[in-house]
């Protein structure tokens, strides 16, 4: 070995690109000093716990106060403060915190995590200031005030100061380009974005400026179904109801908080961005987190708040990240486990939701195997069951020859009503006319006459009508290897018009089966809506279909087109 030392590093050189390059944002010095006046407040609770302050901690706030003609912008707390050793060690050495001390010394004195970290939040006030100042006096008893100003290059001086009240005010001199942060309009705005949940008062000009209160950080049994409706709309004002939502709560082996809502579709709400809330310790970090929710959940809408999403990381990496993954798979299971729970104690509500979300879900089974296996047995589709059972009051041939849209009436009662089934619950309840058969259409105009064909042969059928269900049926082919899939225009000599001597006659228009046929055909041809074009609409379909991710984009936006 030639030579071991420790690595040193030129402040004159170093302290620019801390200044500068650190982050990218310049507003986010604000989010940083309102971030360390919280921790402030948040110690002081803690040796006050710990019974190593016993003065009056006040109650605790942070106040913004701006000054035009000065060109100053001051943050006070009435935290924990700084002694001048303290001042020494934490802001005059760069990347030292004193978080790790005090989260070590003061455990399970908390009710709320300290934000700081890596010990460099506070030099981001270097990028709007000229100057920064530090007037200080610790909560410790005898300790003197202290006043610290540093100009930005790595010199400062420290004195002491005429400081009667605990805590800590840092003022900034901007500097002539950020001269926007002496308006009010703008501070206020700030703070609503990245400070509205952090669990102190900020005040400006008299008035508390955020909301405090994170729902995500209590427990769920805390919140009653209006807590997370008033939530919704306090985070997206003006929308409809959320359809549902999962509160996400967990400690290990990742730390994740948040609730995320799954929106109802509307052509207004974007559903090819991500429009999640990404925070950290209830400090606003972006607006983006879409390589965090699985594909398939990007309609979700929310908020998600973990340590352990690593931050100011490229896209890329976060996409590779096996934490990132990991939390995606959480998400992907809560949203399993609600919409089972939702499956087995309102139906209605279910059935409701899966108009919206059912796409999603189906795309979530083609891409998830641990979602598809949580969700395959709660997969519904639309059918003809309850039409079936009314025949006698209405013959097909009847709603045929009514002068209305064929497919309205083949949907009878269209919309809300219409019943929803399982693929097993229909294999089960058909067994015996069926025979292992799952009769569906794609299209309930173009296969209307069909449709009502096999209605009207008491036979089932399920709409597999919907974007994604073309790739969904090989998915079901798959599953139900036994099951034979038949479209309900694809069959008609095997099923329905089968040999001469079994021919049934339909019961309520005397009828054999050819007969209804060919009056369906008949009289739909005579309807310029009604097209029978089997074959073309066999070979449009037989086309080689894209694997379903490709397809995610066009799923999505024809979803928005929808309603
Ligand atoms: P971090 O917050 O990650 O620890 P910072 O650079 O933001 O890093 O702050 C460095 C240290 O300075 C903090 O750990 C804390 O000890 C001290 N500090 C900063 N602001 C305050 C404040 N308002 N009151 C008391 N201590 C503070
Ligand atoms: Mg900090």
């Amino acid at each position: 070995m030639l030579e071991q030392g420790t690595i040193s590093i030129h402040t004159e050189n170093i302290f620019p690109i801390i200044k500068k390059s650190l982050y990218s944002d310049h507003q986010i010095f604000l989010r940083e000093l309102v971030s360390n006046a919280v921790d402030a407040i948040q110690k002081l609770t803690m040796v006050s716990r710990a019974g190593e302050y016993s003065g009056d901690t006040g109650e605790p706030e942070i106040t913004i106060a701006i000054d035009k003609d000065k060109k100053t912008l001051s943050i006070s707390d009435n935290g924990i403060g700084m002694t001048a050793e303290e001042v020494k060690k934490y802001i005059n050495q760069v990347a030292f915190s004193s978080a790790e001390e005090f989260i070590h010394k003061y455990e399970g004195k908390a009710d709320q995590p300290i934000i700081g970290h890596f010990g460099l939040g506070f030099y981001s006030s270097f990028m709007v200031a000229k100057q920064v100042e530090i007037d200080t006096l610790s909560y410790q008893e005898g300790a003197t005030a202290v006043h610290w100003i540093c100009d930005g290059s790595p010199a400062f001086t420290l004195d002491e100061s005429s400081r009667t009240t605990r805590g800590t005010t840092i003022t900034l001199t901007l500097m002539a380009e950020e001269e926007e942060f002496l308006e009010p309009a703008r501070i206020k705005n700030l703070v609503k974005t990245f400070c509205d949940f952090m669990p102190v008062p900020i005040k400006l000009d008299g008035e508390v400026l955020n909301r405090q209160k994170a729902p995500w950080r209590e427990s769920a049994s805390n919140l009653t179904q209006e807590d997370y409706l008033e939530f919704y709309r306090y985070l997206y004002p003006f929308q409809e109801e959320p359809l549902l939502w999962v509160h996400l709560n967990t400690d290990y082996p990742f730390i994740v908080n948040g609730i995320l809502y799954f929106p109802k579709m509307r052509p207004d709400v974007d559903v090819t961005k991500g429009q999640i809330k990404l925070f950290c310790n209830q400090v606003f970090v972006s607006d983006n987190c879409e390589e965090i929710i699985p594909q398939f959940l990007m309609p979700m809408r929310g908020v998600i708040d973990s340590t352990d999403i690593p931050l100011n990381v490229s896209r890329s990496y976060l996409q590779g990240d096996r934490t990132v993954k990991r939390i995606g798979d959480y998400i992907a299971k809560k949203v399993g486990d609600r919409l089972k729970e939702l499956y087995r104690n309102d139906k209605e509500q279910y059935i409701n939701a899966w108009k919206d979300l059912g796409t999603f879900v189906k795309f979530g089974v083609l891409n998830d195997e641990k979602f598809k296996k949580q969700v395959e047995d709660i997969l519904i589709f639309r059918s003809t069951a309850e039409l079936a059972a009314e025949k006698t009051e209405t013959p097909a041939v009847e709603v045929q020859s009514s002068d209305s849209d064929v497919w309205q009436d083949v949907n009878s009662n269209s919309g809300n009503s219409l019943p929803y089934t399982t693929i097993k619950e229909y294999l089960e309840r058909n067994k015996e006319r069926h025979e292992n058969k799952v009769f569906y259409c794609t299209d309930e105009a173009s296969q209307a006459t069909y449709i009502a064909l096999h209605k009207n042969q008491g036979l089932e059928v399920l709409f597999m009508d919907s974007f994604i269900d073309t790739h969904f049926i090989n998915f079901l082919e798959r599953e139900y290897q036994d099951v034979k899939f038949t479209r309900v225009d694809s069959d008609l000599d095997n099923t329905l018009l089968d040999d001469k001597s079994s021919e049934i006659v339909d019961p309520t228009t005397n009828k054999t089966k050819s007969e209804i046929i060919k009056e369906l055909f008949e009289k739909s041809l005579n309807k310029p809506k009604v097209n029978i074009r089997t074959e073309s609409l066999k070979s449009e379909d037989s086309k080689a279909t894209p694997p379903a991710m490709v397809l995610l984009p066009e799923i999505l936006r024809r979803l928005r087109d929808m309603n």
